[in-house]
């Protein structure tokens, strides 16, 4: 058996659901009170080079109930794009994910975030609710296969 370390990022404004998913896709659970909501974070912050470095993956995550933080991505992907590669020289493989798309008031268009997605260079993108344990695993999944096939 081989064991692979892979590291995988996730990025995002805030309060888009990163914490939780990263809480459900470990632990299996989701904590409605994990983390307090505080208002005003939808907002981009470049990240250093440091914490970009090495990783075989990303997601890029919004809140469908928030358009901000949907614009907000062609900045994450931007920023990693220009901070970081693969050692082949390629972008990392990344893929966008809709989160919440368990509420009905979505802000954001599914045409709009597919014609996103493919002028950015994601792989895929897929609606998840972290809350309802959709399609978790499943774009984690998605994630890890590619990087290990580029391996
Ligand atoms: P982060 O700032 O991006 O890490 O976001 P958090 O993980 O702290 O989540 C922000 C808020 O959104 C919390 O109150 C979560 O309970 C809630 N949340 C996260 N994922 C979902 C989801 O899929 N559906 C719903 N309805 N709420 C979610």
């Amino acid at each position: 058996m081989t064991e692979y370390l892979l590291k995988i990022l996730i990025v995002g404004d805030g309060n888009v659901g990163k914490s939780s998913f990263v809480h459900r896709y470990v632990s299996g659970q989701f904590n409605k009170t994990y983390k307090m909501t505080v208002g005003g974070q939808e907002r981009f912050i470049s990240m250093t080079r440091l914490y970009y470095k090495g990783a075989m993956g990303c997601i890029v995550m919004f809140d469908v109930t928030n358009s901000t933080s949907f614009q907000n991505c062609h900045y994450w992907k931007q920023d990693l794009d220009n901070k970081t590669m693969l050692p082949n020289g390629r972008p990392i493989p990344c893929i966008l994910l809709a989160n919440k798309c368990d509420l009905s008031q979505w802000a954001v268009k599914a045409e709009s975030i597919e014609k996103f997605c493919k002028a950015n260079g994601f792989l895929t993108w897929m609606e998840t609710s972290v809350k309802d344990n959709k399609n978790v695993g499943e774009a984690m999944r998605r994630l890890v296969e590619e990087a290990l096939s580029l391996e």
